[in-house]
């Protein structure tokens, strides 16, 4: 296996729409895929919390769009879209927050939140923890994802960028549930590695414009940490080969210390050898001298933050619907919506729902019609049980 990636040096922000356009011309010759052809092209960037450093860059979500108009893409045809896992936002008020709400509006693109819609029941081939899948519908039905992470160091996936992105695509709540499945650095890394082949496995028609304009670093990452200038674009469609230039212009050696990275490359997921790797645009050398050395967060960090968020946060913070039974007609719509089949309703009596096989979806509080649904972090009990 082998592909191509383009490196572009951003030396002027306010060129950034001619760079990212650069860039993927640069490999746009060997896309398998024929733009004009496409029904649904989805952008899923980076929409972890409401501050410009922990997420893609509206202006970068601009240049994207801009060269899918140049190519004469109808933006009806594109959507926006992201599921930061939250339990009181959603990635629409993420993105009114920073400003990439009205970047979508100004270009008549719809703006879409993953768990707004019934998540699908997906398998995937080989999976080690993730054998009962859930994706994103949106996800499910575009015929391209444009992947447009940023490189952050992650408490507990030592780095976040073009395949820890689409941990996005699984929706809401869905997240903290699939998330106990890893409870270890190495686990989560299987974990990450299994949604990402999902991907792999359905969509093939795939583009990755990594936001290297500056890099999150430090031990306070993804959400918060020293932001250090690269100014770097990216482009290519294999992720993991995309993964492995960024951390080597970073100047950091060797896949095993990233847990999904190693996990996707013993896989196959991706090209995870260099030498596999064809580079246009700047030399992978020239992007090293531009971009400072990157730094992990430690081995005993993402030990630490796994047993912190794996063995606590996420149990307690999981999201539960609760039923008031002064608000229920006992209609039975909340039961024929819910996926996982989590609701038993019989006629004229309240629905049942079974906290075991819930998947916090949350699509019965949004089908409600009498707004008898509201939800809860299950909070401290959830320590207590297994599920
Ligand atoms: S959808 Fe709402 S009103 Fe209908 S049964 Fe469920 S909780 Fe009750
Ligand atoms: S009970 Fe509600 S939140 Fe739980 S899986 Fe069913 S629809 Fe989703």
């Amino acid at each position: 296996m082998s592909t191509k990636i383009s490196i572009v040096h951003v030396k002027d922000h306010n060129n950034l729409q001619e760079a990212i356009i650069k860039g993927i011309e640069l490999i746009e010759d060997d896309f398998k895929f024929n733009l004009s052809e496409l029904s649904y092209i989805l952008l899923k960037p980076n929409l972890l919390r409401a501050t410009e450093d922990a997420c893609t860059q509206p202006s970068f979500v601009d240049g994207v769009l801009s060269y899918l108009t140049k190519k004469g893409i109808d933006m009806k045809n594109v959507s926006i879209g992201d599921s930061p896992g939250q339990i009181k936002t959603s990635a629409s008020n993420i993105a009114k927050k920073i400003g990439l709400y009205e970047v979508a509006e100004k270009k008549g693109v719809k703006f879409v939140d993953f768990e707004k819609e019934i998540p699908i029941h997906e398998t995937i081939d080989g999976a080690i923890y993730l054998t009962d899948y859930y994706v994103s519908k949106p996800v499910k039905d575009c015929d391209l994802l444009i992947n447009l992470p940023k490189l952050k160091t992650h408490g507990e996936a030592t780095i976040t960028g073009a395949i820890k992105n689409y941990w996005g695509i699984i929706p809401g709540g869905l997240k903290a549930k699939f998330h106990l499945l890893g409870k270890t650095p190495a686990q989560f890394g299987d974990t990450l590695a299994d949604n990402y082949a999902w991907v792999i496995q359905n969509k093939p028609n795939r583009l990755t414009i990594y936001d290297l304009e500056k890099v999150m670093y430090g031990s306070m990452g993804p959400v918060s940490g020293p932001m250090k200038e690269w100014n770097l674009i990216l482009v290519g469609t294999d992720e993991l080969a995309l993964d492995v230039v960024a951390l080597a212009i970073g100047k950091f050696k060797g896949l095993n210390f990233v847990p999904h990275l190693k996990s996707a490359y013993n896989r196959n997921l991706g090209v995870g050898n260099l030498e596999n790797i064809e580079i246009v645009g700047i030399s992978l050398e020239e992007a090293k001298k531009i971009a400072p050395k990157f730094k992990m967060p430690r081995k005993s960090m993402t030990r630490f933050a796994s047993l912190i968020t794996g063995g606590f946060v996420y149990k307690v913070t999981k999201k539960i619907p609760i039923m008031t039974k002064k608000k229920c007609k006992k209609c039975g719509m909340c039961s024929e919506i819910c996926p996982a089949h989590a609701i038993h309703f019989v006629n004229n009596e309240y629905p049942v729902f079974n906290k075991k096989t819930c998947i916090s979806c949350l699509c019965c509080l949004e089908v409600c019609p009498h707004q008898a649904i509201d939800t809860k972090a299950r909070g401290f009990k959830g320590l207590f049980t297994s599920y």
